[in-house]
């Protein structure tokens, strides 16, 4: 088994959507970001690229690149997943812990939850969504959203060397 954590933090924009978990949630204030700043999905790629051992996702997509302006991070997750495929690692399970002061987003929680599963071919109970607020101490959270992830990744079978 490997183990992989990530670390995100976007800040809070008007005339952005707010896109959490592949979700996207009505909020006044949306993320900045060169996709679509899904902080929580870069999180989570985050912790799925350090648990294989393959650096971070401003390695594999840089902001820099046009190719992904304002792309959908699921597509991105896509992508990551492919690369854990290819090296035969499959998800044991991830925990993703929201950081946001607001909105509300516990009438989300099931469906950022059901999103991941799909993009990440497994059942929903390999997938935990959560969030808290920072009790209005964070400038952090108050002035954007961050995300933690940790992921567990299960061998699958002999790896494929030097992809
Ligand atoms: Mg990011």
């Amino acid at each position: 088994m490997r183990i992989g954590h990530g670390y995100d933090v976007h800040r809070l924009a008007p005339d952005r959507r707010l896109v959490l978990c592949g979700v996207e949630i009505p909020s006044s204030l949306g993320l900045e970001g060169h996709s679509d700043a899904d902080v929580a999905v870069h999180a989570l790629m985050d912790a799925l690229l350090g648990a294989a051992g393959l650096g971070d996702i401003g390695r594999h997509f840089p902001d820099t690149d046009d190719r992904y302006r304002g792309i959908s991070s699921l597509a991105l997750l896509d992508r990551v997943m492919a690369l854990l495929d290819a090296r035969g690692l499959r998800l044991g399970n991830c925990d993703i812990t929201i950081v946001a002061q607001a909105p509300k987003l516990s009438p989300y929680m099931d469906a950022m939850r059901d999103t991941l599963a799909a993009r990440l071919h497994c059942d929903p109970g390999r997938v935990n969504v959560k969030a808290t607020t920072e009790e209005h101490l964070g400038q952090v959270s108050t002035q954007g959203i961050a995300a933690h992830a940790v992921a567990l990744l299960e061998e699958t079978g002999p790896r494929i060397k030097n992809l």
